[in-house]
């Protein structure tokens, strides 16, 4: 915490961003260091809340300059130990970048900030008939930036596929601040190599993403729901393979 390139980082952080932007509260700093796997002692040196890609650029430049690693944060609902910080890193938590923009009837998109909770895309877009067809547990705390970076399946899997086939465009910020914006709401483009699937899947490794267009699903008509209780995995493949004879459309599972 002493060093003079940290007290530097600390001096520049207070001048360079809004009141508020970071705390280094030590009960912040234990709930944003971890995610619910619960086993890792979290030890950030501090959480900072963005509020615009603006932000997130000349924070990760800032980082950069300093040598000092961060740690994309959402819901903090993983449970892999991806959010969390155990080494002094800094904490970059979305939760200040929650808008969900312009709902596109026509293309089916929908234009969100990436600290919006999952759930809150569903409210927003069941009005209109529509859905994210990202749906766990987890809904309700998770955001769309997370489920994203770790390219999230869910209980919908089996009918829609994983989160990858349900995002157009990403805004993203690399480490050296450089703001990259990948195909935007494009849905057929096969030009070139596709620099969103790097983003996707690989929990921040690459950059922070700040925004998305969602692709959007129609939400589906009436389902039924089914209990099984069955005796082992052998017994669940011969379930799903005499409801998929009947016609069935198996909507969700778990
Ligand atoms: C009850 C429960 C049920 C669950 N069910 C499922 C399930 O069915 N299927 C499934 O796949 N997962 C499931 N999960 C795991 C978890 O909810 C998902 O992985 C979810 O997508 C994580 O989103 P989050 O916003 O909480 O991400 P976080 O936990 O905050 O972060 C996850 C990883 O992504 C990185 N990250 C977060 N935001 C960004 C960003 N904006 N840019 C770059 N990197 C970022 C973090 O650094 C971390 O490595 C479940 C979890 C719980 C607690």
């Amino acid at each position: 915490m002493s060093s003079p390139s940290l007290i530097l980082f600390f001096e520049k952080l207070k001048h360079e961003f809004p009141v508020g932007f970071f705390t280094t509260e030590p009960s912040d700093l234990e709930v944003y260091g971890r995610d619910w796997t619960k086993v890792h002692q979290p030890n950030p040196s501090a959480v900072c809340f963005p509020s615009s890609t603006d932000e997130v650029s000349r924070l990760l430049r800032l980082c950069s300059d300093h040598l000092i690693a961060v740690v994309p944060s959402g819901g903090r609902t993983g449970l892999a130990g991806g959010a969390v910080a155990a080494n002094g890193e800094v904490v970059v938590s979305l939760t200040k970048m929650r808008t969900i923009g312009s709902l596109d009837q026509l293309a089916l998109t929908l234009r969100v900030e990436a600290g919006v909770v999952t759930e809150a895309v569903h409210e927003f877009c069941s009005p209109m008939g529509l859905t994210w067809p990202i749906d766990f547990a987890s809904k309700g705390s998770s955001t769309v930036g997370g489920n994203i970076a770790t390219n999230a399946g869910g209980v919908k899997v089996i009918r829609y596929g994983l989160t990858r086939n349900w995002v157009l465009g990403l805004t993203v910020v690399l480490m050296s601040g450089e703001v990259l914006r990948l195909n935007g709401s494009l849905e057929k483009n096969n030009t070139g190599v596709d620099l969103r699937q790097l983003f996707i899947g690989t929990e921040g490794v690459f950059g922070i993403i700040t925004e998305c267009i969602l692709k959007l699903s129609p939400l589906p008509g009436g389902s039924e729901v089914f209990l099984f209780a069955l005796n082992g995995l052998p017994s669940v493949f011969r379930l799903f393979e005499a409801v998929r004879k009947t016609g069935f459309l198996v909507n969700a599972f778990e």
